[in-house]
Protein backbone atom coordinates (compact mmCIF):
# COMPACT_ATOMS: atom_id res chain seq x y z
CA UNK A 1 0.00 0.00 0.00
CA UNK A 2 2.74 2.60 0.66
CA UNK A 3 3.87 4.34 -2.11
CA UNK A 4 7.45 4.68 -3.05
CA UNK A 5 8.99 8.55 -1.67
CA UNK A 6 8.87 10.61 -4.97
CA UNK A 7 12.33 12.27 -4.84
CA UNK A 8 11.93 14.38 -7.98
CA UNK A 9 9.67 16.51 -5.61
CA UNK A 10 11.00 19.88 -4.49
CA UNK A 11 10.53 21.43 -0.55
CA UNK A 12 6.79 23.21 -1.13
CA UNK A 13 8.55 26.47 0.83
CA UNK A 14 11.76 27.27 -0.90
CA UNK A 15 11.88 24.69 -3.90
CA UNK A 16 14.72 22.96 -2.73
CA UNK A 17 15.36 19.59 -4.43
CA UNK A 18 14.94 16.50 -2.62
CA UNK A 19 12.97 17.13 0.66
CA UNK A 20 13.18 14.79 3.35
CA UNK A 21 10.22 16.21 5.26
CA UNK A 22 6.70 16.71 5.57
CA UNK A 23 4.18 18.77 6.70
CA UNK A 24 0.86 15.89 7.40
CA UNK A 25 -1.38 18.58 8.67
CA UNK A 26 -0.11 21.25 5.72
CA UNK A 27 -0.24 18.29 2.79
CA UNK A 28 3.29 19.95 1.43
CA UNK A 29 6.86 18.28 1.49
CA UNK A 30 9.84 20.46 3.22
CA UNK A 31 13.94 20.73 2.87
CA UNK A 32 15.85 20.41 6.31
CA UNK A 33 15.95 24.32 6.61
CA UNK A 34 12.44 24.91 6.26
CA UNK A 35 11.96 22.24 8.81
CA UNK A 36 13.38 23.54 11.27
CA UNK A 37 11.54 26.65 11.15
CA UNK A 38 8.18 24.75 10.84
CA UNK A 39 9.50 22.62 14.34
CA UNK A 40 9.80 26.05 15.92
CA UNK A 41 6.17 26.72 15.28
CA UNK A 42 4.95 23.94 17.00
CA UNK A 43 2.51 21.49 16.40
CA UNK A 44 -0.41 23.09 16.33
CA UNK A 45 1.15 25.09 13.34
CA UNK A 46 3.07 22.17 11.22
CA UNK A 47 2.79 18.50 12.38
CA UNK A 48 6.14 17.37 10.47
CA UNK A 49 7.40 14.21 10.03
CA UNK A 50 10.52 12.96 8.09
CA UNK A 51 9.25 10.63 4.92
CA UNK A 52 11.98 7.99 5.81
CA UNK A 53 13.27 7.86 9.19
CA UNK A 54 10.06 7.81 11.04
CA UNK A 55 7.38 5.11 11.54
CA UNK A 56 4.68 5.61 8.89
CA UNK A 57 1.30 3.79 8.61
CA UNK A 58 0.95 3.31 5.26
CA UNK A 59 -2.73 5.04 4.60
CA UNK A 60 -0.67 8.46 6.89
CA UNK A 61 1.95 8.34 4.47
CA UNK A 62 -0.28 8.12 1.29
CA UNK A 63 -2.58 11.11 1.75
CA UNK A 64 0.25 13.63 2.82
CA UNK A 65 1.91 12.24 -0.90
CA UNK A 66 -1.53 12.75 -2.38
CA UNK A 67 -2.00 15.80 -0.86
CA UNK A 68 1.68 16.90 -2.05
CA UNK A 69 1.47 15.16 -5.86
CA UNK A 70 -1.80 17.36 -6.22
CA UNK A 71 -0.85 20.89 -5.48
CA UNK A 72 -1.96 21.04 -2.24
CA UNK A 73 0.51 23.86 -1.49
CA UNK A 74 -1.52 26.04 -3.98
CA UNK A 75 -3.83 26.28 -0.99
CA UNK A 76 -0.98 27.97 1.71
CA UNK A 77 0.51 30.31 -1.34
CA UNK A 78 -3.12 31.43 -3.20
CA UNK A 79 -2.29 34.60 -3.82
CA UNK A 80 1.25 34.74 -4.65
CA UNK A 81 0.11 33.02 -7.57
CA UNK A 82 -2.12 36.59 -8.49
CA UNK A 83 -0.08 38.78 -10.73
CA UNK A 84 -0.87 41.77 -8.08
CA UNK A 85 0.99 40.42 -5.23
CA UNK A 86 3.97 39.89 -7.48
CA UNK A 87 4.47 43.21 -8.31
CA UNK A 88 3.99 44.15 -4.70
CA UNK A 89 7.39 42.33 -3.59
CA UNK A 90 6.30 39.37 -2.38
CA UNK A 91 8.34 36.44 -3.41
CA UNK A 92 9.17 32.94 -2.34
CA UNK A 93 12.34 31.82 -1.25
CA UNK A 94 14.90 30.31 -3.40
CA UNK A 95 17.16 27.40 -2.03
CA UNK A 96 20.08 29.80 -1.70
CA UNK A 97 18.23 31.95 0.60
CA UNK A 98 19.41 32.39 4.04
CA UNK A 99 16.97 31.00 6.55
CA UNK A 100 16.78 33.41 9.11
CA UNK A 101 15.26 36.00 8.52
CA UNK A 102 14.42 35.14 4.83
CA UNK A 103 13.04 31.77 4.81
CA UNK A 104 11.72 32.29 8.46
CA UNK A 105 9.91 35.19 7.65
CA UNK A 106 7.99 33.62 4.41
CA UNK A 107 7.01 30.11 6.26
CA UNK A 108 5.96 32.09 9.24
CA UNK A 109 3.46 34.17 6.89
CA UNK A 110 2.35 31.67 5.10
CA UNK A 111 1.22 29.09 7.87
CA UNK A 112 0.78 30.93 10.93
CA UNK A 113 -0.46 33.97 9.51
CA UNK A 114 -2.39 32.46 6.70
CA UNK A 115 -1.29 35.16 4.51
CA UNK A 116 -1.51 34.19 0.74
CA UNK A 117 -4.03 31.63 1.94
CA UNK A 118 -7.65 32.73 -0.55
CA UNK A 119 -9.70 34.40 1.76
CA UNK A 120 -13.76 34.55 1.97
CA UNK A 121 -15.53 37.49 1.42
CA UNK A 122 -16.95 38.84 4.96
CA UNK A 123 -20.00 38.09 6.27
CA UNK A 124 -21.61 39.64 9.60
CA UNK A 125 -22.30 36.09 10.84
CA UNK A 126 -18.93 34.18 11.21
CA UNK A 127 -20.60 31.20 12.48
CA UNK A 128 -22.67 30.76 9.55
CA UNK A 129 -19.89 30.52 7.69
CA UNK A 130 -18.10 27.96 9.32
CA UNK A 131 -21.15 25.81 9.70
CA UNK A 132 -21.64 26.33 5.65
CA UNK A 133 -17.83 25.26 5.37
CA UNK A 134 -18.24 22.58 7.52
CA UNK A 135 -21.69 21.49 5.74
CA UNK A 136 -19.52 21.13 2.76
CA UNK A 137 -16.89 19.40 4.03
CA UNK A 138 -19.65 16.61 5.36
CA UNK A 139 -20.63 15.87 2.12
CA UNK A 140 -17.06 16.47 0.14
CA UNK A 141 -15.26 13.93 2.52
CA UNK A 142 -17.81 11.06 0.64
CA UNK A 143 -15.61 11.96 -2.96
CA UNK A 144 -11.52 10.93 -3.76
CA UNK A 145 -10.82 14.90 -3.88
CA UNK A 146 -8.51 15.44 -0.75
CA UNK A 147 -7.69 19.05 -1.95
CA UNK A 148 -11.11 20.31 -1.69
CA UNK A 149 -11.78 19.24 1.88
CA UNK A 150 -7.78 20.42 2.92
CA UNK A 151 -9.11 23.46 1.60
CA UNK A 152 -12.36 23.50 3.33
CA UNK A 153 -10.40 22.92 6.62
CA UNK A 154 -7.80 25.62 5.82
CA UNK A 155 -11.00 28.23 5.79
CA UNK A 156 -12.56 26.79 8.91
CA UNK A 157 -14.58 24.00 8.54
CA UNK A 158 -14.62 21.53 11.91
CA UNK A 159 -13.45 18.38 11.30
CA UNK A 160 -15.71 17.00 13.83
CA UNK A 161 -19.08 19.10 12.96
CA UNK A 162 -21.78 17.24 13.70
CA UNK A 163 -24.60 17.82 10.69
CA UNK A 164 -27.89 18.84 12.77
CA UNK A 165 -29.90 17.24 9.63
CA UNK A 166 -28.18 14.22 8.89
CA UNK A 167 -26.87 13.19 12.19
CA UNK A 168 -23.30 12.43 12.06
CA UNK A 169 -20.06 14.04 11.69
CA UNK A 170 -17.62 13.81 8.06
CA UNK A 171 -15.51 11.15 9.22
CA UNK A 172 -18.75 9.10 9.15
CA UNK A 173 -19.38 9.88 5.76
CA UNK A 174 -16.02 8.87 4.96
CA UNK A 175 -15.93 5.99 6.96
CA UNK A 176 -19.14 4.59 5.28
CA UNK A 177 -17.93 5.59 1.53
CA UNK A 178 -14.64 3.95 2.37
CA UNK A 179 -12.27 7.05 1.68
CA UNK A 180 -9.75 5.77 3.54
CA UNK A 181 -7.25 8.96 2.43
CA UNK A 182 -10.22 11.60 4.07
CA UNK A 183 -10.54 9.64 7.43
CA UNK A 184 -6.39 10.05 7.61
CA UNK A 185 -7.24 13.68 6.97
CA UNK A 186 -9.84 14.14 9.21
CA UNK A 187 -8.20 12.44 11.67
CA UNK A 188 -4.91 14.97 11.27
CA UNK A 189 -7.65 17.73 12.00
CA UNK A 190 -8.88 16.24 15.38
CA UNK A 191 -12.20 13.90 14.12
CA UNK A 192 -12.74 11.56 16.72
CA UNK A 193 -13.08 8.05 15.28
CA UNK A 194 -14.70 6.70 18.30
CA UNK A 195 -17.74 10.27 17.68
CA UNK A 196 -21.57 8.42 18.22
CA UNK A 197 -23.84 9.58 15.32
CA UNK A 198 -27.77 10.58 16.39
CA UNK A 199 -27.59 6.56 16.75
CA UNK A 200 -24.91 6.43 18.82
CA UNK A 201 -22.94 4.66 16.12
CA UNK A 202 -18.99 5.50 15.61
CA UNK A 203 -17.35 5.66 12.12
CA UNK A 204 -15.77 2.85 13.15
CA UNK A 205 -19.14 1.06 13.21
CA UNK A 206 -19.90 2.98 10.15
CA UNK A 207 -16.59 1.59 8.19
CA UNK A 208 -17.20 -2.07 9.13
CA UNK A 209 -21.16 -2.44 8.19
CA UNK A 210 -19.79 -1.00 5.20
CA UNK A 211 -17.04 -4.01 4.74
CA UNK A 212 -14.25 -1.85 4.94
CA UNK A 213 -12.41 -3.68 7.21
CA UNK A 214 -9.16 -2.28 7.37
CA UNK A 215 -10.23 1.33 7.26
CA UNK A 216 -11.65 0.23 10.73
CA UNK A 217 -8.88 -1.59 11.54
CA UNK A 218 -6.97 2.09 11.19
CA UNK A 219 -9.60 4.22 12.65
CA UNK A 220 -9.29 1.81 16.16
CA UNK A 221 -5.51 2.18 15.83
CA UNK A 222 -6.29 6.46 15.43
CA UNK A 223 -8.21 6.14 18.20
CA UNK A 224 -5.21 4.20 20.44
CA UNK A 225 -3.03 6.99 19.08
CA UNK A 226 -2.20 8.95 21.74
CA UNK A 227 -1.48 6.07 24.71
CA UNK A 228 0.11 3.56 21.76
CA UNK A 229 2.81 6.15 20.61
CA UNK A 230 3.67 6.91 24.57
CA UNK A 231 4.05 2.98 25.13
CA UNK A 232 6.10 2.62 21.97
CA UNK A 233 8.56 5.70 22.88
CA UNK A 234 8.90 3.58 26.01
CA UNK A 235 10.38 0.27 24.46
CA UNK A 236 13.31 -0.23 24.70
CA UNK A 237 13.86 3.24 27.60
CA UNK A 238 11.52 1.47 30.48
CA UNK A 239 13.73 1.75 34.16
CA UNK A 240 15.58 -1.16 35.08
CA UNK A 241 13.45 -1.15 38.53
CA UNK A 242 10.58 0.83 39.03
CA UNK A 243 11.56 3.53 41.62
CA UNK A 244 9.37 3.52 44.39
CA UNK A 245 10.82 6.09 46.12
CA UNK A 246 8.28 8.40 48.83
CA UNK A 247 9.05 11.11 45.92
CA UNK A 248 8.21 8.58 43.28
CA UNK A 249 4.86 7.71 45.11
CA UNK A 250 3.59 11.01 45.88
CA UNK A 251 3.34 12.12 42.28
CA UNK A 252 1.40 8.96 41.12
CA UNK A 253 -1.18 10.49 43.98
CA UNK A 254 -1.04 13.65 42.19
CA UNK A 255 -1.76 12.93 38.44
CA UNK A 256 -4.43 10.50 40.09
CA UNK A 257 -5.91 13.35 41.80
CA UNK A 258 -6.23 14.91 38.48
CA UNK A 259 -9.59 15.85 37.22
CA UNK A 260 -9.96 13.46 33.37
CA UNK A 261 -9.72 17.30 31.55
CA UNK A 262 -6.82 17.88 33.28
CA UNK A 263 -5.31 14.48 32.82
CA UNK A 264 -5.84 14.32 28.92
CA UNK A 265 -4.54 17.66 28.64
CA UNK A 266 -1.11 16.28 30.34
CA UNK A 267 -1.36 13.08 28.34
CA UNK A 268 -1.40 15.11 25.25
CA UNK A 269 1.29 17.31 26.67
CA UNK A 270 3.70 14.55 26.89
CA UNK A 271 2.29 12.96 23.39
CA UNK A 272 3.92 16.14 21.70
CA UNK A 273 7.17 16.40 24.16
CA UNK A 274 7.60 12.50 22.87
CA UNK A 275 7.24 14.13 19.27
CA UNK A 276 9.79 16.56 19.52
CA UNK A 277 11.84 14.26 21.46
CA UNK A 278 11.66 11.95 18.62
CA UNK A 279 12.20 14.43 15.68
CA UNK A 280 15.15 15.74 17.23
CA UNK A 281 16.31 12.45 17.06
CA UNK A 282 15.86 11.90 13.38
CA UNK A 283 17.39 15.64 12.71
CA UNK A 284 20.26 14.94 14.71
CA UNK A 285 20.90 11.64 12.17
CA UNK A 286 19.92 12.98 9.47
CA UNK A 287 22.41 16.21 9.93
CA UNK A 288 25.53 15.49 8.11
CA UNK A 289 26.77 19.08 7.45
CA UNK A 290 27.44 20.39 10.38
CA UNK A 291 27.09 23.97 9.23
CA UNK A 292 22.63 23.37 9.49
CA UNK A 293 23.06 22.25 13.28
CA UNK A 294 22.98 25.56 14.56
CA UNK A 295 21.35 27.09 17.67
CA UNK A 296 18.47 28.70 15.65
CA UNK A 297 17.59 25.26 13.90
CA UNK A 298 17.17 23.42 16.84
CA UNK A 299 13.92 22.94 19.07
CA UNK A 300 15.15 22.93 22.62
CA UNK A 301 11.45 22.44 23.92
CA UNK A 302 7.99 22.99 23.01
CA UNK A 303 7.05 26.20 21.05
CA UNK A 304 4.22 27.90 22.84
CA UNK A 305 0.56 27.37 22.02
CA UNK A 306 -1.37 30.31 21.53
CA UNK A 307 -4.47 28.78 22.46
CA UNK A 308 -2.81 27.49 25.81
CA UNK A 309 -3.07 28.98 28.84
CA UNK A 310 0.69 30.75 30.09
CA UNK A 311 0.60 28.16 32.46
CA UNK A 312 0.12 25.23 30.59
CA UNK A 313 2.26 26.66 28.06
CA UNK A 314 5.11 26.46 30.97
CA UNK A 315 4.01 23.67 32.25
CA UNK A 316 4.70 22.19 28.21
CA UNK A 317 8.05 23.76 28.35
CA UNK A 318 9.44 22.01 31.95
CA UNK A 319 8.94 18.62 30.70
CA UNK A 320 12.29 19.15 28.13
CA UNK A 321 13.66 19.34 31.37
CA UNK A 322 13.23 15.99 32.14
CA UNK A 323 15.72 13.10 31.90
CA UNK A 324 15.11 10.06 30.11
CA UNK A 325 15.13 8.29 33.12
CA UNK A 326 12.20 10.58 34.64
CA UNK A 327 10.45 11.13 31.52
CA UNK A 328 9.67 7.66 31.50
CA UNK A 329 8.60 7.22 34.77
CA UNK A 330 6.14 10.03 33.66
CA UNK A 331 4.88 7.95 31.37
CA UNK A 332 4.69 4.36 32.78
CA UNK A 333 2.41 6.76 35.45
CA UNK A 334 0.81 8.13 33.06
CA UNK A 335 -0.17 4.95 31.16
CA UNK A 336 -1.02 2.93 34.03
CA UNK A 337 -3.54 5.90 34.86
CA UNK A 338 -5.13 6.25 31.51
CA UNK A 339 -5.72 2.37 31.96
CA UNK A 340 -7.05 3.04 35.81
CA UNK A 341 -9.69 5.57 34.07
CA UNK A 342 -10.66 4.62 31.09
CA UNK A 343 -10.72 0.82 31.91
CA UNK A 344 -8.73 0.37 28.16
CA UNK A 345 -11.03 3.23 26.61
CA UNK A 346 -8.33 4.72 24.35
CA UNK A 347 -7.80 8.94 24.92
CA UNK A 348 -9.27 11.13 22.77
CA UNK A 349 -6.95 11.81 19.83
CA UNK A 350 -3.66 14.01 20.24
CA UNK A 351 -4.73 16.20 17.21
CA UNK A 352 -8.03 16.72 18.68
CA UNK A 353 -8.78 20.95 18.46
CA UNK A 354 -10.24 21.46 21.82
CA UNK A 355 -9.58 24.48 23.95
CA UNK A 356 -8.86 24.29 27.06
CA UNK A 357 -8.43 27.27 29.35
CA UNK A 358 -8.07 25.64 32.78
CA UNK A 359 -4.52 26.71 34.13
CA UNK A 360 -2.40 24.13 35.58
CA UNK A 361 0.59 23.92 37.09
CA UNK A 362 2.11 20.69 35.97
CA UNK A 363 5.57 20.13 36.85
CA UNK A 364 4.25 21.13 40.91
CA UNK A 365 0.97 19.18 40.73
CA UNK A 366 3.02 15.89 39.23
CA UNK A 367 5.48 16.54 42.12
CA UNK A 368 8.03 15.13 39.21
ZN1 LIG B 1 12.91 24.57 1.89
Amino acid sequence: MSRKVQRSEVCADCSAPDPGWSSINRGVLICDECCSVHRSLGRHISIVKHLRHSGWPPSLLQMVQTLASNGANSIWEHSLLDPAQVQSGRRKPNPQDKVHPTKSEFIRAKYQMLAFVHKLPCRDDDGVTTKDLSKQLHSSVRTGSLETCLRLLSLGAQANFFHPEKGTTPLHVAAKAGQVLQAELLVVYGADPGAPDINGRTPIDYARQAGHVELAERLVECQYELTDRLAFYLCGRRPGDLDLSELAKAAKKKLQALNNRLFEELAMDVYDEVDRRENDAVWLTTQNHSTLVTERSAVPFLPVNPEYSATRNQGRQKLARFNAREFATLIIDILSDAKRRQHGKGLTSPTAQSKPHIPRRLVEECGV
